[in-house]
């Protein structure tokens, strides 16, 4: 299980994240929500290795990764999948991949790669096919795949259908149910509460760096007015 306990994050005098709680058991998705500026990306970029957590913990099944640099928390089983996507566009689907896999032996990163064609059709029908001529979601999807390259237990996902149209929407999310179903743990920042509620297991809202809900998506999706009084027009 990943944990993050008592997580605080400044920039600064700012404290962006203020005390934060969260779990992900392996293969599901946990899902964050919040308004603007709440805190949801420093969140995942602190558990990430991207930025230092000023206190607080992040452990998986027990042992300490706190304020581990990127390379290291990727090394111990948790891969970021930045908000934007941030492919390579001029590099191939193939290339894109590659790179995701750097850190992986040659001979498993082919396995892996395989596995990730598998979750991921369209990319191995388009694995020769430059990153940049992709529709937006399937750069997501390869955004997804190049996250999957070391081989994670858990994936942090920054806003994966930000920009896409709604009908994108719906294949990017069902790609995390997949990623899910294959005994991965997602921690998912999405502004699509719908379309996310319909896959998660659990739900947290954030506000100015704090929790301010958590409980099971089932008992949101059986009464949305639960979550409105938390996020209200977000
Ligand atoms: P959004 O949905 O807009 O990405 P968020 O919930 O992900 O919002 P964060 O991006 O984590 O929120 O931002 C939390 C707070 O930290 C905001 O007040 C933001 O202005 C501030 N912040 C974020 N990144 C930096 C940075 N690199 N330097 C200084 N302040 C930052």
């Amino acid at each position: 299980m990943l944990e993050i306990n008592d997580l605080h994050v400044s920039y600064g005098h700012v404290e962006a994240v203020a005390g934060v709680d969260l779990s992900v058991r392996p293969g599901t998705v946990s899902l964050v929500l919040g308004p603007n500026g709440a805190g949801k990306s420093t969140t995942l970029n602190a558990v990430a290795g991207m930025v230092r957590p000023t206190s607080g913990s992040v452990r998986i099944d027990g042992a300490d990764l706190t304020g581990l640099p990127a390379h290291r928390v990727v090394a111990r089983g948790i891969a970021l999948v930045p908000e934007g996507r941030r492919v390579f566009a001029p590099l191939s689907i193939e290339e894109n991949l590659r790179l995701g896999g750097h850190t992986t032996k040659a001979s498993r990163a082919r396995e892996i790669s395989d596995r990730v064609y598998e979750m991921f059709p369209v990319l191995h029908d388009r694995r020769r096919s430059a990153a940049g001529l992709l529709s937006g979601g399937e750069q997501q999807m390869l955004a997804f795949g190049r996250g999957l390259m070391s081989d994670p237990a858990y994936v942090l996902l920054d806003e994966p259908s930000m920009g896409l149209a709604p009908a994108m929407v719906d294949v990017v999310i069902e790609k995390v149910a997949v990623m899910a179903e294959a005994g991965i743990g997602v921690l998912m920042v999405e502004q699509n509460t719908e379309a996310g509620l319909e896959i998660a297991s659990e739900v947290t809202v954030m506000s100015r760096g704090s929790v301010v809900f958590r409980g099971p998506s089932e008992r949101v999706r059986s009464d949305p007015s639960v979550l409105r009084a938390f996020l209200g027009d977000a």
